[in-house]
């Protein structure tokens, strides 16, 4: 495995690969991986010839109050887990925008509600880094968790509203032991908050199997089982859209983020009726 932090260096390798007509698998990250990332860096290996994954923690997205100097980071594990997951090239720039940047990516209407509305200028980070990564890197697909499942509709919508070629695929959210949504952000949960936090996910799965076919009885049912500080949202939604709806009566997309201390935990789950 090759590691790379020249900007240049990777686009220069990248579009000689794209010459030669090579299937070039991305997998981007911000880092200190667990089998979330691992298990999207090992599906995506199945599904091309070259396979790149990205570590860079993106000031653009975090907001002024949010944990951008504190976000974990462990560059050394995270090159051993690439090598082991099947990695042929680890870009790790330290930099990567120039200094003079100027442009902005901004997808509208599915980044309106629910993160884009707890963080504004959230998703304009993630569009712009992912566009930026994508000119880099020159992917023919890229593979995004269905963790952060709203980041993934923005991404799918971007590159197709502009005609990037590249293929998005989702990849599966993968649990703890104990049902907890594995996230970077965990480390930061004290004993006790982390065992509240199973309830998010309980609460969802209660949300879940419950058979009413009215969506605000099934959030009720959802939130008398939820332990948390706060709770920033709980809703069943269009899984393409993202907008609400009120019955459920096809298949759909119960997201939910909630504040234990300060560290905001999302989940999600697909509904069937
Ligand atoms: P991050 O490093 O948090 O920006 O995440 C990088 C990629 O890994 C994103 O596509 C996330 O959706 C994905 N990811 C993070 N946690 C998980 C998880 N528990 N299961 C599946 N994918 C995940």
């Amino acid at each position: 495995m090759d590691v790379i932090r020249s900007v240049d260096t990777m686009q220069a390798l990248a579009l000689g690969w794209r010459a030669r007509g090579k299937k070039v698998g991305f997998v981007p990250t911000m880092g200190y991986l667990h089998q979330g990332h691992t298990t999207l860096i090992e599906l995506m290996r199945q599904r091309c010839e070259l396979l790149i994954v990205s570590i860079y923690v993106n000031p653009l997205q975090f907001g002024p109050s949010e944990d951008l100097s504190r976000y974990p980071r462990d560059p050394k594990g995270d090159a051993a887990k690439c090598r082991a997951a099947g990695c042929d090239v680890l870009f790790m720039p330290d930099n990567l925008y120039p200094s003079d940047f100027r442009t902005k990516v901004h997808v509208d209407g599915v980044t309106t509600r629910w993160e884009g509305a707890e963080r504004p200028s959230h998703f304009e980070g993630v569009a712009t880094v992912v566009c930026r990564l994508f000119g880099l890197v020159q992917p023919t697909a890229a593979m995004f968790g269905e963790k952060d499942f709203q980041q993934f509709t923005v991404l799918k919508s971007m590159a197709r509203d502009l005609a990037m070629g590249i293929e998005i695929i989702p990849g599966p959210l993968v649990r703890d032991h104990d049902g907890l949504a594995l996230s970077s952000r965990n480390v930061y949960l004290s004993p006790e908050d982390r065992r509240r936090a199973l309830t998010l996910h309980q609460a969802l799965y209660a949300l879940r199997d419950s058979r009413s076919q009215s969506a605000a009885e099934r959030i009720a049912a959802g939130r008398a089982i939820l332990d948390c500080d706060s709770l920033d949202y709980l809703a069943i939604v269009d899984p393409e859209t993202l907008e609400p709806v009120e019955l459920v009566d096809r298949p759909l997309r119960a997201i939910a983020t909630a504040r234990y201390g300060r560290t905001r935990l999302l989940d999600n789950v697909a509904i069937a009726p």
